[in-house]
């Protein structure tokens, strides 16, 4: 019988597909005395399962997109050589024999003692490799439970010969958990929808799950457990929930809906070269945020101004070293010239926090609070070399075409004016070697820090625009982990005390002439639109797949009527009157236009 789970939705519309079921990780093995006779069929099983995880590896990287080839090559070499490191997979096959027992033990046991070797380094660094080890140990301990099919994070693969009950559905991904840096893997994969028992909607995994313009559902709890591999699901991301065990009526009625959302997305398409403009004529530009070079020519596609957010970042992951100054450069050149002269805005480092990125902070102390620690500017004010190279790159890149630079987690004017110090020593660098540049690039900040919205006043002097980064704004407002599924229901955009802090930032920087943008995911969601447009903004940035939307609502707005009905909300102090009170004027919207 069929049966549904609810979540927390994260992208729009319905998938209808058959579940990929990610396998947790685990080296929960149990141990099998075997006979001595069944040592070599066990060592053969080890070596069976290594050689498949090494073809893994020769496959993904045939797999890789140009894009990403350069900046995933690196990791899947690291993997590689701890997949053939002989303390692991010789010692272990010594194990087997030795201690006669299976294959999947042995290697655990093994893992641990080598695990053990990692923790007593001094170097935080080379201690970090241990979780390469666990990774690869887990790859080949998949391997060893699935022979011949495709191990660890393994993806499905297109085959035009394949039959069986569902074999014309399109695969939808459901998983325990997926880390950011899998996402990133995933996103070149044609999945139709994400399912995850863990997460929250702004943590970065479903941010990028989101940037793929398909329907997700986070924070499910006990699916994972409940879904069988090939297994007919759907995703409807309208409501939240997903459904197992679906039968041939309930997979017919969410198809006409699919079908309506189809419609009603080709209609949108329409309003690609339409000005966004309001009904009394207030323009408003609409740009994009980009995680990867890739996603460029989305951006192109939906028809943004330009790029408000590059989540820089993202090229630092999956790799064992920092990309080069070169490697950078490329990357962002390629976004700039994919943006045909429409302005990029590339942010600075913003590692930290749920965006773990081991090759530039693993030879710290893993901090107590990673979302309060030194990450974004703060590591990189204290990493010169790493923030030169950065610099230089982009500085670099803004030879090709409009750059501005924005840092991430400004807190007040001293890191801004540090931060410009080192521009300025990157400038001279670069003239110095005759390298050009855009001796004029705009610097700015993100307003994500309470204390900067705050004191919003005293920043203005040291930017040239500010953009509101609302999800880590909410996040440090309210004291809510963003990417921690138990306090999910508590991260409230509606809050007042977040609305009063958007505001206050939009009127501020509108009074004084600083051009001010919201690069958050409040930007992109359409039943925040006319509530932003009444606050004075008129830059929205946010994920391509949501542009249109945004746009339909503000052909449809009159912002005379948004600056009233905003003036109104904000006055309520009560987050349940005031959502309640924003319901109510989206629905009297929905009701007039129809
Ligand atoms: C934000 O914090 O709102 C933001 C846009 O940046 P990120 O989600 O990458 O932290
Ligand atoms: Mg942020």
């Amino acid at each position: 019988m069929a049966f549904s789970v609810s979540g927390i939705p994260v992208g729009r519309g319905i998938a209808i597909g058959r579940a990929w079921v990610l396998a947790p990780a685990s080296l929960d093995v149990p141990r099998r005395t075997i006979e001595r006779d069944e040592g070599h069929t066990e060592v053969d099983r080890l070596y069976t399962a290594v050689r498949a995880v090494d073809e893994e590896f020769e496959k993904m990287r045939q797999d890789l997109g140009k894009e990403v080839a350069a900046e995933l090559r690196a990791f899947l070499d690291l993997q590689a050589i701890v997949l053939h490191d002989p303390m692991l997979i010789e010692a272990t096959r010594d194990r087997i024999l030795a201690e006669q027992c299976n294959a999947e033990w042995a290697l655990v046991q093994q893992y641990e003692l080598v695990a053990e070797q990692f923790d007593s380094i001094e170097d935080a660094y080379l201690r970090e490799r241990r979780t390469d080890v666990r990774q690869i140990v887990e790859r080949i301990l998949k391997a060893m439970r699935n022979p011949g099919g495709s191990p660890r994070i393994s993806l499905p693969q297109p085959s035009a010969s394949e039959t069986g009950p569902h074999a014309d559905l399109p695969w939808i991904l459901v998983a325990h958990d997926i880390a950011p840096a899998d996402m990133l893997l995933l996103k070149q994969h044609s999945f139709v929808g994400f399912a995850t028992d863990t997460g929250s909607p702004t943590s970065h995994t479903a941010i990028l799950a989101r940037s793929l313009g398909l329907p997700a559902v986070v924070g499910l709890q006990t699916l994972y457990g409940l879904i069988q591999q090939g297994e007919p699901i759907i995703i409807d991301a309208e409501a939240g929930v997903v459904l197992g065990s679906i039968d041939a009526p309930i997979r017919s009625i969410y198809e006409v809906r699919q079908a309506e959302q189809a419609v009603a997305k080709s209609r949108l398409v329409r309003l690609k070269n339409v000005a966004a403009q309001t009904l009394d004529g207030e323009a408003v530009t609409l740009l994009a945020n980009l995680d990867l070079p890739a996603d460029a020519a989305h951006a192109m596609d939906v028809g943004c101004q330009g790029v408000g957010l590059f989540r820089s970042e993202f090229l630092y992951m999956n790799r064992a070293d920092p990309p080069s100054e070169d490697e950078q450069y490329q990357a962002y050149r390629n976004v700039v010239l994919a943006l045909k002269g429409r302005p990029v805005t590339i942010r600075t480092l913003d590692s930290g926090a749920d965006k773990d990125v081991p090759s530039v902070s693993g030879h710290r102390e893993i901090p107590s609070n990673p979302a309060l620690a030194l990450r974004a500017i703060r590591l990189c004010l204290a990493e010169p070399d790493l923030f030169m190279t950065q610099l230089r790159a982009i500085l670099r890149a803004s030879a090709h075409g409009p750059i501005k630079l924005l840092i991430p987690l400004v807190s007040g004017p001293q890191e801004m004016v540090a931060a410009r110090k080192m521009i300025a020593t990157a400038m001279a660098q670069l003239a110095a070697n005759g390298q050009a540049f855009d001796a004029h690039i705009p610097v700015g900040a993100m307003i994500e820090v309470p204390a900067a919205a705050l004191a919003i006043d005293g920043l203005l002097p040291v930017l040239d625009f500010a953009s509101l980064g609302t999800n880590d704004l909410i996040q440090y407002t309210l004291a809510i982990d963003r990417a921690d599924g138990d306090v999910a229901h508590l991260y409230n955009p509606l809050h007042p005390a977040v609305l009063r802090l958007v505001h206050d930032v939009i009127k501020t920087c509108n009074r004084h002439g600083t051009p001010v943008s919201v690069c958050g995911e409040m930007a992109g969601d359409p039943e925040l639109t006319r509530l932003l447009l009444g606050f004075g903004l008129k830059e929205f940035s946010m994920h391509p797949a949501q542009v249109l939307l945004v746009k339909q609502e503000i052909l449809r707005s009159r912002s005379s009527d948004c600056a009233r009905q905003a003036a109104r909300i904000l006055r309520q102090g009560d987050p349940a009157k005031l959502s309640a009170a924003l319901s109510k004027w989206n629905q009297d919207r929905d009701h007039i236009s129809g």
